[in-house]
């Protein structure tokens, strides 16, 4: 039986570099992962949070005012904060006007989605893109994102999943088979350091990895690349021999982190493991993307085919 309702923390329309073409990205709550950088911090839990911007906050009271729960109160600086009583009804966002506070989650019907989807159908048909579900780990939520799938399918859109694929073998399964194209994150190829990193084992992750070469679906590698952390020759060559151990042949592109999701961490009152991390340099990640196509892979870096430098 799959779900027709399901928790959804944003939608990106005309997206261009979540798998090919342009595309509509839902983005599903939850993820099982604790990755250190994660740009999606808001999206790791299940249930809807409050996300609070210090510099467009007044400190009008409003939403104070506003919470049955009793549960804000106003510091001597900043945003106001909300203690353990919080049962994220969301009234203090629709009581700030100074769009402060931000209620990220809400419950919408495969309905609800495939209204957004729909609207765009002439843009996928046009560029060769369709709809991606991310997260957040969209496996998290399976039920719903298989419904969201076949939902696609029955409006003739194509789909991508951008997976972590951290996620038991079954469940990765149902998703899989109605899955155009995975998008599937390898950061960390060592256990101990994928546990350390991610939180969890990458046992279940190899093996489904390796699951979805064997069924034959289309499927993009990504690697994230932090420097420092996973950027080392070590990983990439394993990284390299892992993929071009597959069945079947698939490209592999780096992601070189950005840092973009930094400000989220302040807005959720989280520290950010990644104060002190820079994007890496051009050099590395040409070094990095240098091994991996030391193993006959097809590589690229945001998207962009990579080709050796010519001496
Ligand atoms: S978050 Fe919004 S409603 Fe609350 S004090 Fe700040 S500006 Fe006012
Ligand atoms: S989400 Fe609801 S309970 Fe939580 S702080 Fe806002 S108004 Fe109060
Ligand atoms: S798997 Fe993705 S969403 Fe989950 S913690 Fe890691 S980076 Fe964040």
């Amino acid at each position: 039986m799959v779900s027709r309702m399901g928790i959804v923390f944003d939608i990106k329309r005309f997206a261009v570099h979540d798998g090919p073409g342009l595309r509509t990205t839902v983005f599903l709550k939850g993820c099982p992962c604790t990755c250190r950088f994660c740009h999606n911090p808001e999206g790791q839990a299940l249930e809807p949070v409050i996300l609070r911007r210090d510099d467009r906050c007044t400190r009008c009271g409003a939403c104070v005012e506003a919470c049955p729960a009793g549960a804000l109160s106003l510091p001597a600086r900043g945003a106001p904060v909300a203690d353990a009583r919080c049962t994220r009804c969301g009234a203090c966002a629709e009581a700030c006007v100074f769009d402060a506070t931000e209620f990220v989650g809400r419950e919408m019907t495969v309905e609800d989605v495939m209204a957004v989807v729909s609207r765009d159908i002439i843009f996928y048909d046009e560029s060769g893109g369709g709809a991606t579900f991310s997260g957040g780990e969209p496996l998290c939520q399976a039920e719903f994102l298989c419904a969201l799938l076949d939902g696609c399918r029955d409006l003739g859109v194509r789909t991508a999943v951008d997976t972590s694929g951290h996620a038991d073998g079954d469940t990765f399964a149902r998703v899989s088979r109605r899955a155009d194209l995975v998008l599937f994150d390898v950061k960390v190829v060592d256990a101990a350091r994928h546990e350390a990193f991610a939180g969890v084992r990458n046992d279940a992750i190899l093996a489904n990895l390796r699951r979805r070469s064997e069924d034959g679906g289309a499927m993009l590698v990504r690697l994230p690349l932090f420097p420092g952390v996973n950027d080392d020759d070590e990983n990439a060559r394993a990284t390299g021999e892992l993929i071009a151990s597959l069945p079947r042949r698939h490209g592999v592109d780096i992601l070189p982190y950005h840092g973009l999701g930094a400000h989220k961490y302040a807005r959720l009152g989280l520290p950010y493991a990644g104060a002190q991390l820079a994007p890496p340099s051009p050099e590395r990640v040409a070094e990095v993307a240098r091994t991996l196509a030391g193993f006959g892979l097809d590589v690229s870096i945001r998207g962009d085919a990579w080709e050796p430098p010519r001496d």
